[in-house]
């Protein structure tokens, strides 16, 4: 029995013999070309073939998996013609005089290098998509046709690098599991394997060797664990596993249109965190209750320039529209600290998570906020909307904040254009500034949402993005917990509602305590809307609530 430990990136349990992608290779010709014109119209001809190509793809991807997979080949539609690709390529054939294949080659080279410097592993991740690109222009150039599975038993199936269209195009029926040397957790490959819930194991370097190949092998996708010929025991213990994991996923299926109750009769309310329109697709299928945190970031992250009023109008209607008569609650843009972006113009700071950022640009630069606040405010007349504020630490902010929309709503009315009057205003409480004026925050709002990952980072004065701080970033600290309660009893005190929309709202292991906190919404990516209703369905807070209620007025074990 062998074993290998690589990263998990998709979860389940999958057995079956091993089999390595086969990837169908052509030589790369290198050489100098005369006519530079006929070279570029080779390249242009290759170019439309993938444009073409990946629009395939992106149907047969909307059919298997969804939106969000078919979003990959059409962002892969772009890259292909993307400006500053096309130019790096165009030069290269008429100043250098190269073959297409070749121009190509060393320009995905170059873009590849360029992403994978860049600090963000989510960019870094970018490079195996212009890679995949340029291959698939390569490969129309030679008239290669693309490599599959020519087996005829489901195989777990193992390759250096998986691209997205190689993942797409392959039979699924015929993968139990991927593993792969390279990839990493953000890679659309992972992406893909879980939006498909096949198993799936990355980063496994150099172990898997060639002779492996047909040998029984079962990857565990949560632990990253992969075994080689496993003895009897490891075989029945992992089986067990994988059919428990299989019995959940059915159990988790009937939950679908049902409540979100304690066994005692108490409700909490679970919603989704999305990040673009793109999303909404995921929080219906997983029946989530409504959207508790849209991310507006993503319209300023992905333009050059400020996103213009009717631009962010069409996001929010469709989030609206499509959400139908259920709650949407939209973040006004929360930049700065990591998210930075170069149009904004903000200044160098020593210390960005404590500088100039989300409500305090708007306060600082109200031009940028009403255009957020009038296209969210037309948005309104399409759904039911609430709007929420990030990083507030004062009364003040938010009473500005307040009139500003007040005039926002005013200057709509002079000009005739319809908005709902019922749209709920909400705050996020990511500090313990605001925690410590919760009582006073909560008369001027409608709502609060606790955004957990600040408020931990601001609380215990612990870095969120500095990984090597590891167990020093503690969510379950007594102190976050402890204002978790304080912040629900004002909120309540005053007759609004609190929620939780940072990652410890679907912490399983947290679930009583939120309940027995009186914590009334929780919003959490879509995949873990049926996981909590069903740790919310398993829970009886006659039993629990007490216990932890005392724990946290008193000393609390694990601190
Ligand atoms: C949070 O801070 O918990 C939160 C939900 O906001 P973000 O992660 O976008 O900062
Ligand atoms: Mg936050």
């Amino acid at each position: 029995m062998i074993t290998i430990q690589g990263k998990g990136v998709s979860a389940g349990v999958g057995i079956g013999p091993l089999y390595f992608y086969q990837r169908a290779q052509a030589a790369l010709p290198r050489y100098t070309v005369e006519d530079t014109d006929a070279e570029w119209h080779r390249f242009k001809g290759a170019q439309t073939g993938a444009i073409e190509q990946l629009g395939e793809l992106a149907e047969k991807a909307r059919a298997e998996a969804g939106d969000d997979a078919a979003l990959l080949f059409e962002t892969h539609q772009m890259m292909a013609e993307d400006l500053d690709y096309e130019e790096a390529i165009e030069q290269r054939i008429t100043e250098q005089k190269m073959n297409a294949e070749a121009a190509i080659s060393d320009t995905a080279d170059q873009f590849a290098a360029m992403f994978e410097a860049m600090e963000d592993t989510y960019m870094q991740a970018r490079a195996a998509d212009v890679r995949d690109v340029s291959r698939r222009l390569l490969d129309i150039l030679s008239g290669t046709v693309a490599g599959g599975i020519a087996s005829d038993v489901p195989v777990v199936l193992a390759a250096d690098d998986l691209a997205p269209s190689e993942t797409i195009q392959m039979d699924k029926t015929k993968i139990l599991g991927f593993i792969t040397a390279g990839g990493s957790g953000s890679s659309h490959t992972a992406i893909l394997a879980r939006t498909l819930g096949i198993p799936a194991i990355v980063g496994v370097g150099a172990a898997l060797k060639a002779d492996y190949a047909g040998r029984e092998v079962i990857v565990d996708g949560s632990t990253g664990n992969i075994v080689i010929d496993p003895d009897d025991m490891t075989r029945d213990r992992l089986m067990k596993k994988r059919e428990e994991a299989l019995r959940l996923q059915r159990l988790l299926e009937t939950l679908k249109g049902q409540p979100n109750i304690t066994k005692d009769g108490k409700t909490v309310r679970v919603y989704c965190n999305i990040a673009s329109p793109e999303d909404v697709h995921a929080v219906q299928v997983n029946d989530g209750g409504g959207i508790g945190l849209f991310r507006s970031e993503f319209l300023y992250l992905n333009c050059d320039d400020f996103p213009g009023e009717d631009q962010q109008f069409e996001a929010y209607k469709q989030v609206l529209a499509d959400m139908e008569d259920k709650e949407v609650i939209i973040r006004t843009l929360d930049i700065g600290a990591d998210k930075k972006i170069g149009y904004f113009g903000l200044p160098q700071e020593e210390n960005p998570a404590l500088g100039m950022r989300a409500l305090r640009i708007c306060l600082t630069r109200p031009e940028i906020f009403r255009t957020q606040l009038r296209a969210l405010y037309r948005a309104s007349a399409f759904g039911k909307l609430g709007i929420m504020f990030p990083m507030v630490t004062s009364v003040w902010e938010v009473r500005e904040a307040k009139r500003i929309c007040e005039e926002v709503r005013r200057e709509l009315k002079a000009e005739g254009v319809p908005y709902s009057e019922d749209v709920k205003l909400g705050i996020m409480i990511e500090t313990p500034a605001a925690v410590m004026v919760s009582d006073r925050l909560a008369k001027e709002v409608d709502f609060f949402s606790v955004g957990t990952n600040d408020l931990t980072q601001y609380t215990l004065a612990c870095d969120r993005q500095n990984n090597d701080l590891g167990r020093f970033y503690d969510p379950h600290h007594p102190a976050v917990v402890r204002m978790l309660k304080l912040v629900a009893d004002n909120a309540h005190k005053n007759g609004i509602w609190v929620g939780i929309c940072g990652e410890l709202a679907a912490d399983l292991t947290m679930t009583e305590t939120f309940l027995a906190i009186g914590i009334d919404e929780l919003s959490v990516s879509p995949r873990a809307v049926l996981p909590l209703r069903n740790a919310v369905r398993m829970t009886d807070t006659r039993e629990t609530s007490p216990r932890i209620l005392a724990a946290l007025a008193d000393e609390y074990p694990a601190h």
